[in-house]
């Protein structure tokens, strides 16, 4: 999905408050004039456009439908017009409030729909409705001059629209890019020790159940004494590549030099051991010989209102025993894993 698309959900988050205070105003300058205005006969039509205001909005800051949200910033900008049209044309007194109003909602609008296009529709559908009671009294014979207010606030709402929503689109770019990088473990390019135990400790704060396996590579210092560092780096991203391949975690990343953690959202003790030890069998096999390499884990069960520093605790105990058990292996509860005989 291209980057700009990808923004629009956040955009939209950012938009939205300020659509739905500048949709309020809007209601209650409607509102006002039809209350202050002291000849004004309450109808059907002003009933109806009420209604359909108060829904418009209340339904535009609830929909989760992006294109529906989009259609509805449009909706809600025409019939506001088309109400403040039918109340001008009602009362001659109010047609000199026309082109004010045009040109407030035509500028004002400008940077609240997330899409040129969008404010372009908008903008041209509002001095399309206005335009008609603008042709008599105040404004007969003044066509000329109601365009040059028309080209002159529809292109000023446009740079204004186009600005805006490149700024916001590139400080949104570079945000969501030093996120990437401030949560990606540079060798591996899978999450860091920090992103991680933020994932584990929302996992927790969601009351979910589920199991928690430190891993820490076996011998590694030597490996990378015996055959270099860059040896070492690569049996590091091949690591991260079997974490990655491992169907069914939750999530996962380095968590220190040759460590790494896996969550596991599924509280199914068959299914969490059958996860670990098949991993362990994908990491014996990653890296050719002499390259090849293995692992020690460390399991600890989790439950709701654990703390995040005692299930560390318990996995890191639990990887101290695999360690001390031989290495390559896996302990859960101070015991060591063993497939099921089938
Ligand atoms: P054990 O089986 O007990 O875990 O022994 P070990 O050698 O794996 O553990 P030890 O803690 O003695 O050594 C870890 C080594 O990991 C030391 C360090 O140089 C290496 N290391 C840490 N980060 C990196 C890295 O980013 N790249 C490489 N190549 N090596 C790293
Ligand atoms: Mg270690
Ligand atoms: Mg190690």
């Amino acid at each position: 999905m291209p980057a700009n698309l990808k923004l629009r959900p956040r955009m939209r988050r950012l938009l939205s408050p300020a659509v739905t205070q500048a949709e309020w105003i809007g209601i209650i300058a409607w509102i006002g004039i039809w209350l202050i205005h002291p000849a004004m006969q309450f109808d059907l039509s002003m009933l109806g456009v009420t209604i359909g205001l108060l829904l418009v909005c209340r339904f535009h800051s609830r929909t989760a439908n992006f294109l529906l949200w989009r259609v509805l910033g449009v909706t809600y900008i025409v019939m506001l017009s088309v109400g403040f049209a039918y109340v001008i044309g009602l009362n001659q007194e109010l047609r000199i409030y026309g082109l004010p109003l045009a040109v407030t909602l035509v500028v004002g609008s400008a940077i609240l729909f997330i899409s040129v296009q969008d404010y372009l529709v908008g903008a041209l559908l509002v001095w399309l409705i206005l335009w008609s009671p603008m042709q008599a009294d105040t404004y007969a014979g003044t066509q000329a001059y109601l365009l040059i207010f028309c080209a002159s606030s529809v292109s000023i709402g446009f740079i204004l629209s186009y600005s805006y929503l490149k700024n916001l689109r590139s400080v949104l770019l570079v945000e969501s890019e030093f996120r990437a990088l401030a949560e990606t473990d540079y060798l591996t390019s899978i999450l860091n020790r920090r992103a991680f135990m933020q994932s584990f400790e929302q996992l927790l704060d969601s009351g979910q159940a589920g199991y928690f396996i430190m891993l820490d590579i076996d011998s590694f210092k030597a490996k990378n004494d015996l055959y270099g560092h860059d040896v070492g780096d690569k049996i590091l991203r091949a690591m991260a590549v079997c974490l990655k391949n491992a169907k069914g975690s939750h999530s996962f990343g380095r968590i220190g030099g040759e460590e790494f953690g896996v969550l596991l959202q599924d509280d199914d003790p068959r299914f969490a051991r059958d996860f670990v030890l098949d991993l362990l069998q994908a990491i014996r096999s990653s890296v050719a010989a002499p390259h090849n390499y293995t692992c020690s884990a460390g399991m600890a069960r989790f439950t709701p209102g654990d703390e995040l520093s005692a299930v560390l605790k318990m996995a890191d105990k639990n990887l101290y025993g695999a360690k001390r058990n031989g290495k390559d292996c896996v302990h859960l509860n101070g015991a060591r894993l063993q497939p099921v005989a089938s």
